[in-house]
């Protein structure tokens, strides 16, 4: 894995070398001072302007951090071949200013990395300037009597749950522990308790950014009102960088209760035929999902039959009261096949914490991996029922298909005033992850299919978990009509000269 890691790093420096070197001799004159003269020199930048503007790390292709950072930065073990032609890790909004400045100056393009979680590495250009906001790690300020808080990007979901913790508060954060509020909040944010909280981004009140003409500014429902709307579901196409979260809190639930509950696999339609019209009946603090994965080590052999693969319905409360616990959760218990349950866990208490651990093992770090996370307008069965047979064929343990069922009468409710434009009573696809190299064909391949069998059931595409890269036409699918229009409309407005690489540009 390691070694096929370097052999990808490298095939992609020297495939690029000869435009790298080509664009980068425009530049000639060397400056001094300790970071940018050894970085100028190395990629014969001349950065002289950014001097005593810029307080970051600059590093060029050359240098030994370069592919630590464009690389082994990535969540994704499948990497990209495309390469910046520089990384500036920066320390705060200015050093973000004066790249851009840098950039704009010098007709470069720049790019972002957050936390590096984008499933097909959307913060991987080729050339351009990676801004890389790594350092940008700090909880600005929380205040508890008024429920807000301002946040830099790169806090990731369990730092953010943990800080706030002990003011009794919490936040709709995405369910992976290391996921970054970074790109996660400007991409609609899937979240914990998405029913009650809403999305990510529905509870973002304002955020501070730099724009595609250096200039920080704060944007919000009452000021730069364009720039609020872009970064409330632009994702990977946001035409400025945005440095500064500023939140409205919740309060921490009194009580997380969770239940689980694993069927045999051939009895996924009947599950799905209670469990789809009950989800209307059921509350919207209650997280609701139904999913296809590995059977767990005590119930492997009994689902042997089936590839291994067992069908969960998981549940998880987040109540005020005893009586709401009961009220969401019994229910769960009447299924009419309850009897052939192979094993269940009720109404268990938990926490973010654990939460965190529970997604953190189901999405673990280390593979490679194709997503496609999808909105749906057909029923719980038919989406379970087209893929049914097609999931059995899958050799991977680690690959899981994963359908969040919104709770009470009518699912994810529009955002107002968002560019995430997506409203669904389901959500969820194919996560397909792997281990080995050699097995990177069979499963793409098999990711594939799974997504065009599943096409058919869907009304949309999440822009932050989708497979964009190959399918630029999934873009499209990620917004309704008038919000891309508008998106598209803004960006040509902002960045007229195109400083901010979009959806689909530099990526081979
Ligand atoms: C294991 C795992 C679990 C996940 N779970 C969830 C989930 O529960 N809910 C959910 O909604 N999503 C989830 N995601 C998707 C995740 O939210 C997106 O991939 C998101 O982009 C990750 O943020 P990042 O900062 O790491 O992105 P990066 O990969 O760093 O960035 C992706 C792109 O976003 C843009 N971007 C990022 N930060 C900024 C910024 N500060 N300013 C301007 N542009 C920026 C850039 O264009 C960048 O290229 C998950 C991803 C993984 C890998």
């Amino acid at each position: 894995m390691v070694d096929e890691k370097k052999s990808i790093n490298r095939r992609a420096f020297l495939s690029k070398g000869i435009v790298l070197a080509g664009s980068l001799s425009l530049f000639s004159r060397v400056i001094s001072g300790p970071v940018l003269a050894q970085t100028a020199h190395q990629a014969k930048l001349d950065l002289s302007s950014l001097q005593g503007k810029f307080q970051g790390q600059l590093i060029a292709p050359q240098d030994p951090q370069f592919n630590q950072i464009a690389f082994d930065g990535l969540w994704n073990e499948l990497r990209p071949a495309r390469i910046p032609q520089l990384i500036a890790r920066v320390v705060d909004e200015n050093d973000v200013s004066a790249v851009i400045k840098y950039a704009r100056a010098n007709k470069l393009k720049v790019s972002v990395r957050g936390g590096g979680h984008s499933w097909c590495a959307m913060s991987n250009r080729d050339g351009g300037i990676l801004i890389d906001l790594a350092n940008l790690n700090k909880v600005i300020s929380i205040d508890a009597n008024n429920c807000k808080a301002i946040l830099q990007p790169i806090l990731s979901n369990r730092e953010v749950q943990a800080a706030l913790k002990p003011y009794g508060l919490a936040y709709p954060t995405g369910h992976c522990p290391t996921v970054k509020v970074s790109g996660y909040l400007l991409s609609g944010g899937m979240s914990w308790n998405q029913g009650a909280w809403g999305p990510g981004v529905g509870s973002v009140e304002a955020v501070e950014l730099v724009t595609p003409e250096g200039e920080i500014i704060t944007a919000s429902a009452d000021q730069n009102q364009d720039y609020y709307w872009a970064a409330r579901g632009a994702g990977p196409g946001m035409f400025a960088v945005v440095t500064r979260y500023h939140l409205k809190l919740y309060p921490l639930p009194k009580a997380i209760v969770a239940s689980t509950y694993y069927y045999p696999y051939e009895d996924i339609s009947a599950v799905c035929d209670w469990l789809g019209p009950l989800a209307r009946t059921l509350p919207n603090n209650l997280e609701l999902s139904a999913g296809v994965l590995a059977a767990p080590p005590e119930l492997a052999e009994q689902c042997k039959s089936s590839n291994g693969k067992v069908f969960m319905v998981s549940a998880v409360l987040f109540a005020d009261s005893q009586e709401e616990i009961q009220a969401a959760l019994n229910p769960l218990d009447t299924c009419p096949i309850i009897g052939k349950c192979l094993s269940k866990s009720v109404a268990k208490p938990t926490n973010f914490e654990s939460l965190f651990d529970a997604s953190g093992a189901l999405w673990p770090p280390g593979l490679r991996c194709k997503v496609d996370a999808l909105f749906y307008r057909s029923s719980l069965t038919e989406t379970f029922n087209v893929i049914k047979d097609h999931f059995l064929k899958v050799t991977s343990p680690e690959a899981l298909i994963f359908i969040s069922v919104f709770t009470g009468k009518d699912g994810l409710a529009p955002l107002p005033d968002a560019a995430f434009s997506m409203t669904a009573k389901l959500y969820g696809g194919p996560w397909t992850m792997w281990k080995e190299p050699s097995a990177d064909e069979e499963n793409k391949q098999w990711h594939q299919q799974c997504v065009k069998l599943l096409h058919p059931c869907i009304s949309g595409h999440y822009i932050s978990e989708s497979e964009i890269v190959e399918h630029p036409d999934y873009i499209k699918a990620s917004y309704k009509e008038a919000n891309r229009k508008r998106l598209a409309e803004l960006r040509t407005k902002y960045d007229p000269e195109g400083v901010f690489f979009n959806y689909s540009e530099g990526l081979g």
